[in-house]
């Protein structure tokens, strides 16, 4: 079992199973040009955060299995209607009727480019991805949002063509299962864990 808290939802409930939160030991914090005065003391903390997709799971499900998808506004009332949005946007933000789930993996895969781009050489606390950091704006043929993701293998330049690749493996159920390389790049120069 687990270390950590599981969660399942059962009857419309959080059902945690497992320690929600671990007690850390403390420890002293000591003043060393004071004889080692106590000055204060560190407070461990290890907790389970329950984070909600709602609407959203299913854009998250679905990079578990390779596919990426978007939303359409459908509404036929609406000015904006046949817009696709990528990054995921559950409701029409002009009419704010719900979007049609769509899939879009193949025109991502015809038709991401780069629009633009940052390479981070530093990163905040819990960065898991390998530095530098090549973040990249992705632009798709007929969807009106810019997606921001990184490129997995490879330097980075406006106009470029890429792919998406999909942890689809070892999935971790957020956005880190999609990472973009050049296209044409082989399959064995991908990162552990992803496919096309
Ligand atoms: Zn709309």
């Amino acid at each position: 079992m687990s270390k950590y808290a599981t969660v399942r939802v059962k009857d419309n409930m959080y059902k945690v199973m497992g320690d929600f939160h671990h007690l850390t030991p403390n420890t002293p914090i000591r003043d060393l040009n004071d004889g080692g005065k106590l000055v204060g003391v560190t407070n461990p903390r290890e907790m389970t955060y329950i984070h909600s997709y709602g609407g959203e799971a299913v854009f998250f499900e679905s990079l578990s299995k390779g596919k990426l998808m978007a939303t359409r506004c459908d509404n036929p009332k609406c000015e904006a209607k046949g817009t696709i949005y990528q990054p995921f946007r559950i409701h029409c933000m002009d009419c704010l009727g719900k979007n049609t789930v769509i899939d879009m993996t193949d025109i991502a895969k015809k038709t991401a480019t780069i629009h633009t781009f940052m390479v981070c050489e530093r990163s905040g606390a819990f960065n898991v991805l390998h530095k530098p950091i090549k973040f990249i704006n992705i632009e798709f043929e007929g969807v009106s949002t810019i997606l921001m993701s990184y490129l997995a293998v490879g330097e980075p330049e406006m106009g470029m063509r890429v792919v998406p690749i999909f942890q689809t493996t070892d999935p971790t159920y957020t956005i880190l299962d999609l990472a973009w390389v050049p296209e044409g790049t082989k399959k064995n120069k991908l990162p552990e864990g992803f496919s096309f």
